[in-house]
């Protein structure tokens, strides 16, 4: 079926297009316009309106036993949308798997990456995914505090044992690239420690977190997996991070490194609070490292709650939360903390926090280097990114909330000063063009022939938290799904993986570690074809 999308502002970054014309579909895919005159099945009228490829989320925990595990602690935050029977289990959940998907949806958000699976819990992560419906989705497979890696590097092997060890996790894990969370922290802390920088060692391994981030770093490339390795720095949320964030970016070396939620580390120990905003000096050392990326993770004023990888990080964080109850789980590798958490406007270091994250979107030059997150529901929930849109986009509606925010913390940072708002094509850089060339699928992210066809439409108007909170019209692979911000047709989502080459001796040696290490089949974190009642969808890697 031909489907015509008319009359819209398409705006397309990947292939410098910003001006009044027609986006076609048919079957799934974007195609050439054809010959003038030629008649369409369907037409969509988009006159006023403006026309953007689906936005692809690079950085969201979504799904897994981390997430789930958030929802357990806090029955009493669960929005009762489709209420069950009272005093039935979970009788008051509401955000579900299933309106995860929805509400991405009604955004214009098409593609969601959770970025932080556990291999070991790697097949929870992908049921839940499966479950979350509109949207393609992909995992990044953590590494970096498991016993093989860290044996691997204290033994002195090769690095195409890295290598495959590598290849070997992302195919078990069916995952779309590695991602490293305070490399060497969470075995550190099994040991007692309660501080661990990027050039400590580990105990018993005698490894740096510079070596096990390297090896990763430089295993990633060689095998052609398009999305570089993806860091969790060290230091997470302290005074002074901002030195450990500067070491990690030098460290890069020229190859391609990613750097998650990098406002966590854009503190200085600058003013009377010894609290100061330290996003200038990362920005700028970020303009400067080419082979860089770094997404946000932007702070947003709001009851939230904090789930992550670092146990570390959250069994210091605990006494912080609010409400006051928290979680930590000792497991394999990493193991996980949950500690709810108030951003509060009145709170001198928690608005630091929203300047330093509007701070790095706003220096750092280049749309195509750094991404929009909130590294949900870390720094707030992804429901607030249409706020967060129009904060970019509008220098007075920056000063107006500034102006309710406590005077000392502004002072600590440059926010105030900066004028920068971003163009509709910029957004569209950060939120599709770029994410899309980031994570290697060169088939979304863009309105050329052959892409899938995921578009979203949106009512211009003034108010842009208005209109990027409900869009007009949001096609997934050509298929009408929201209409007026509202989801009109539910479908699944592929999950996408890749699959780099590896020597099949580590598969025999895999088997061996499983057997001897835990007396279990490595068929126990093997994630089959079948598992999930969904197709996968593999993604080239360059080896
Ligand atoms: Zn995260």
């Amino acid at each position: 079926m031909r489907t015509r999308i008319a009359a819209g502002r398409v705006i397309d970054p990947a292939h410098r297009r910003d001006g009044i014309g027609d986006v076609w579909v048919d079957d799934g895919r974007i195609i050439d316009a054809p010959p003038s005159g030629t008649a369409a099945d369907q037409t969509f009228n988009a006159t006023g309106k403006i026309v953007m490829a689906g936005a692809i989320d690079i950085h969201s925990h979504i799904a897994g036993w981390n997430v789930n595990t958030a929802r357990l602690l806090l029955p009493e935050f669960h929005r009762a949308a489709t209420p069950r029977p009272a005093g039935t289990p979970l009788s008051n959940a509401g955000w579900s798997t299933f309106a995860t998907g929805c509400l991405y949806a009604e955004m214009g958000f098409t593609t969601v990456v959770e970025p932080a699976v556990l291999p070991h819990y790697a097949l929870h992560a992908h049921l839940e995914l499966a479950d979350t419906p509109i949207i393609d989705t992909a995992t990044l497979a953590v590494l970096g505090n498991d016993d093989f890696l860290l044996a691997l590097i204290r033994d002195r092997e090769s690095a195409t044992a890295v290598e495959d060890y590598v290849a070997w996790t992302l195919d078990a894990a069916r995952a779309l690239g590695v991602k490293v969370v305070n490399a060497g922290g969470s075995l550190a802390l099994k040991a007692n420690v309660r501080q661990f920088g990027f050039d400590d060692v580990v105990p018993d391994y005698g490894v740096s977190s510079r070596e096990i981030v390297k090896t990763l770093q430089r295993a990633t490339h060689a095998l052609g997996v398009p999305h570089p390795l993806h860091v969790h720095c060290n230091n997470l949320g302290m005074a002074g991070s901002d030195a450990t964030a500067l070491t990690t970016i030098a460290a890069a070396e020229g190859l391609p490194l990613h750097l998650a939620h990098l406002q966590f580390y854009g503190y200085g120990k600058e003013g009377a609070r010894g609290f100061s905003s330290a996003a200038p000096q990362l920005a700028e050392a970020v303009n400067g490292a080419k082979s860089v990326t770094i997404d946000v993770g932007q702070v947003m004023f709001g009851q939230t709650v904090t789930v992550s990888l670092d146990t570390l990080r959250q069994f210091n964080s605990r006494n912080h939360a609010r409400p006051r109850k928290w979680v930590l789980l000792e497991g394999d590798a990493n193991g996980g903390g949950i500690v709810p958490y108030n951003y509060r406007a009145g709170d001198f270091y928690n608005a630091v926090q929203w300047a330093v994250g509007l701070e790095l979107f706003l220096l750092i030059d280049d749309p195509w280097r750094v991404f929009f997150t909130t590294d949900h529901p870390n720094g707030a929930p992804f429901t607030t990114y249409p706020e967060i849109f129009a904060l970019l986009m509008d220098r007075d509606l920056r000063a107006q909330q500034i102006a309710a925010l406590p005077p000392d913390a502004m002072a600590v940072t440059t926010l105030p000063g900066i004028a920068r708002e971003y163009s509709l094509s910029e957004i569209a850089t950060m939120t599709r063009a770029a994410p899309a060339r980031l994570l290697g699928l060169t088939d979304r992210g863009h309105l050329g022939a052959g892409a899938v066809a995921d578009i979203a439409v949106y009512s211009d108007d003034r108010d842009r938290a208005k209109m990027f909170r409900a869009a007009a019209l949001v096609f997934k692979d050509g298929e009408l799904v929201v209409r007026d911000g509202v989801v009109t047709r539910y479908r699944a989502g592929r999950a996408l993986t890749v699959q780099p080459g590896r020597d099949r001796a580590i598969d025999r040696r895999m088997t061996r570690y499983y057997d001897e290490r835990y007396g279990l089949s490595d068929a126990y974190i093997k994630i089959p074809d079948h598992a999930v009642g969904r197709p996968f969808g593999l993604v080239p890697c360059a080896r």
